[in-house]
């Protein structure tokens, strides 16, 4: 078993200021797998020092200063995938194919629209007699889950580096191996020593600490909406700017006349892979009454297809989740809809009966869920699918801008004009038309108390950067 004692900062592996270790378990095993470093607020004083005391060089590089060690930081996530894929199965459950494709796959892909955009971004341009300078925010608090470990990591630490900014990073507690993994990818594309800063450790101790900084000129937080509303109010008291990328609970509609077995199947690949911890997934599947009971049928084949399993092997499509503590919020949520009334159509709370060890959950599958549930307003974060009966569209909009969230979410129609219209109603930040595929390049973030501000794209860019005019 691995132990780690030490935080990469300014530009070295260095010991931590003290902390007991934290244990990373394996959630199929059960077993302990490496200890790193839990972190005190020391810690993060010496992180933020060296961010604050690189941030005036590196901000004031060159795009093509910048895009060399992104390159070779990009160079360096496709040469380690494979070490990457097996890292994120060994803490986080992932199955080795999902691991591999996604956990390891999606980074890349980032990474390399990152490249793009950077290569492109206007820096500065003329508006009337002034013009206006696009200047990095300063230092950066990154703060990230674990659900899609290093694909968090990335998504805020590359534009943020390619903005100009210095970072320091706070990974979730139950991954932080994959986080020690792109430190050594950092540190060997050859950033200045403070640019890249990581310290490992509890939310509440070195997480907090990171939030609170005075020196920390904005926080980029992806995690559940109840600490999301608590940095809010930190980096409103330091009148810090705050991106937050928090919790959701999508709906997938499906229009009469769609393909209703396609949107089935997409939906339950949407909902089972990765255990259901996917902040996007569409928990909800809204059909018209007529069309009810064909969508519950179709549903509980599809669940069939994705029997949790060990995910060292090539064939299983859904792993473990992360945590106990995440099974049994999940037994609770699926317990808790069966006392309202809901029908199980598939899974159901018990441990799948083959796998005695590990954290898993069966792919479950909840008909006559009404929308005022709990398991059709509040985030499960697992393998459930709840299906809703709507009567005509305007009570479907309502039904999917029903809750507090606004994350994602999808639309099927026949006509696609159609699905667009109906798309256009939808409190959401990204909707797939039809099953539309995943674009790095489109700005991703919630409405409502899903999140506030983008990641991806040109406006994953901007969240990074701020506006100087000089008029003459
Ligand atoms: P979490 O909010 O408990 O933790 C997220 C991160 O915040 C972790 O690094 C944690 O250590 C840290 N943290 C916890 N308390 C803190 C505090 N008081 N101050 C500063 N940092 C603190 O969430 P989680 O359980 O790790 O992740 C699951 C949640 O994340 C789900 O609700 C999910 O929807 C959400 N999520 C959202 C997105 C998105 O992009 N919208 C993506 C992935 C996950």
């Amino acid at each position: 078993m691995q132990q780690y004692a030490d935080q990469y900062i300014d530009g070295a592996w260095r010991p931590s200021l003290g902390g007991t270790p934290l244990e990373v378990v394996n959630p199929a095993t059960e077993q302990v797998i490496a200890t790193v470093p839990a972190g005190t607020p020391a810690d993060i004083d010496a992180a933020v020092a060296a961010a604050r005391a690189a941030a005036r060089a590196w901000g004031a590089t060159s795009r093509e200063e910048r895009l060399m060690p992104l390159t070779r930081l990009r160079d360096g996530l496709a040469a380690r995938q494979q070490e990457i894929a097996e890292t994120v199965l060994a803490e986080q459950g992932s199955p080795i194919g999902f691991a591999t494709a996604v956990q390891a796959g999606l980074p890349l892909v980032v990474a390399s629209s990152y490249l793009e955009i950077l290569a492109g971004y206007e820096f500065q341009e003329r508006v009337g007699n002034s013009t206006v300078f696009a200047e990095p925010a300063g230092v950066v608090a990154a703060i990230t889950p674990w659900n899609y470990p290093l694909h968090q990591i990335v998504a805020k630490v590359v534009p943020a580096l390619a903005a100009g900014c210095t970072v320091v990073l706070k990974p979730a507690e139950d991954t932080p191996l994959v986080a020690r993994l792109f430190a050594e990818i950092v540190a060997a594309a050859g950033f200045p020593d403070g640019v890249f800063n990581l310290v490992t450790g509890l939310g509440t101790v070195v997480g907090a600490a990171l939030a609170a900084h005075p020196e920390v000129d904005l926080i980029s937080f992806t995690g559940s909406t109840a600490v999301g509303r608590a940095i809010g109010e930190v980096a409103g008291r330091g009148v810090k700017r705050v991106a937050l990328e928090l919790g959701g609970k999508s709906a997938n509609v499906v229009l009469p006349g769609a393909d209703l077995a396609r949107a089935v199947n997409v939906n339950a690949a949407n909902v089972f892979v990765n255990s259901g911890q996917t902040c996007t997934a569409w928990t909800r599947l809204l059909v018209h009454q007529d069309q009810y009971e064909e969508a519950v049928a179709l549903a509980a084949k599809a669940a069939a297809k994705y029997q949790a399993g060990d995910p060292t092997s090539a064939e299983t499509r859904m792993g473990p989740v992360v945590s106990a503590k995440q099974r049994a919020r999940v037994r609770g949520y699926i317990e808790g809809g069966l006392a309202q009334g809901a029908r199980l159509v598939a899974g159901g709370a018990e441990a799948p009966a083959d796998l005695p060890n590990g954290y898993y959950v069966q792919p479950t599958v909840l008909a006559d869920v009404t929308p005022e549930m709990t398991v059709a307003q509040e985030e499960i974060f697992g393998p459930v699918l709840s299906i809703l009966a709507y009567r005509d569209e305007e009570h479907a909009v309502e039904i999917a801008n029903g809750t507090e969230y606004g994350l994602a979410g999808a639309v099927w129609a026949a006509d696609e004009a159609r699905a667009v219209a109906f798309a256009r109603r939808l409190d959401a930040g990204q909707l797939d038309i039809n099953g539309g595929r995943f674009n790095p390049l489109a700005p991703f973030g919630g409405y409502k108390a899903s999140g506030v501000g983008r990641e991806l794209g040109r406006h994953g860019l901007e969240e990074f950067l701020q506006t100087k005019a000089l008029q003459f």
